[in-house]
């Protein structure tokens, strides 16, 4: 259980509302129960549940169980899609291993809003079901070109392009380290968006294979190949 609370050897914890529902309703766990909880900084804990309750509860810290674990420097920028498949998106990055994930607006993305406490929600839920002892921070939309203009050179960026044929093996000679993944909309991108992404130094163009997959599975298939070749 994800717990925004520091977490250390003794320490007691408030359960909200929405914990103890998930805890004791959903989880079917109760007083006494141990139980694993992170907080993102401390590693992870086994915790005594000391109180349930229909409207809260209370645990207590016993020992630490795993180190913390921070994530690679890894970013997946992706222009959003239909909802449930953008939750999808948030939720495959967290299972596997994005520190941050930003959607970003390109000139063909179709859906330009997004519910960032929510898909927040389904990162923190991804990183409580894959055991990780941090959350990945949901950034909220920004324009492509913007993020672009501010970009860090010294963080290469994993631009996915269906249009690159066998480029996927340069990453092997790469280094792990400042890393960003780019994924475009359902509509592709841009010829514009396409020669300024070709023409920055820090761009690393990588293709999926030969056929044009969804944006959530070359979402799935990169953050995938990036942690093959570079991931920790
Ligand atoms: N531009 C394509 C078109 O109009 O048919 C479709 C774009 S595809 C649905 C969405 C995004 O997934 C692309 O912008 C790209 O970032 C990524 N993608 C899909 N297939 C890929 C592949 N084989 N190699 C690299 N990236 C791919």
């Amino acid at each position: 259980l994800y717990l925004d609370h520091p977490l250390g050897a003794g320490q007691s914890v408030p359960l909200t509302r929405d914990q103890a529902h998930y805890l004791f309703g959903v989880m079917r766990r109760g007083q006494g129960d141990l139980i694993e909880v992170f907080d993102g900084q401390n590693g992870a804990w086994s915790a005594r549940i000391d109180e349930a309750g229909k409207r809260g509860g209370s645990l207590k810290c016993l020992e630490q169980v795993a180190e913390q674990r921070d994530p690679p420097d890894l970013w997946l920028l992706f222009a959003p899609i239909k909802k449930t498949r953008t939750d999808f998106i948030v939720e495959k990055a967290a299972e596997l291993g994005a520190a941050r994930i930003c959607p970003v607006q390109t000139e063909f993305t179709n859906s330009e809003r997004i519910r960032q406490d929510r898909l927040q929600a389904h990162a923190v839920e991804a990183a409580e079901q894959c055991g990780g002892t941090f959350v990945p921070e949901v950034a909220d939309i920004a324009r492509l070109r913007a993020v672009l203009d501010g970009w860090d050179p010294a963080r290469r960026l994993m631009f996915c392009d269906e249009r690159m044929v066998g480029a996927a093996s340069s990453l092997a000679a790469e280094t792990p380290g400042a890393w960003a993944i780019l994924i475009g909309p359902e509509g592709g991108f841009s010829e514009a968006e396409r020669t300024r992404l070709h023409g920055m130094d820090a761009a690393r163009p990588v293709s999926l294979g030969p056929r044009i997959l969804r944006a959530d599975t070359a979402a799935v298939a990169a953050l995938t190949l990036w942690q093959a070749a570079l991931g920790d």
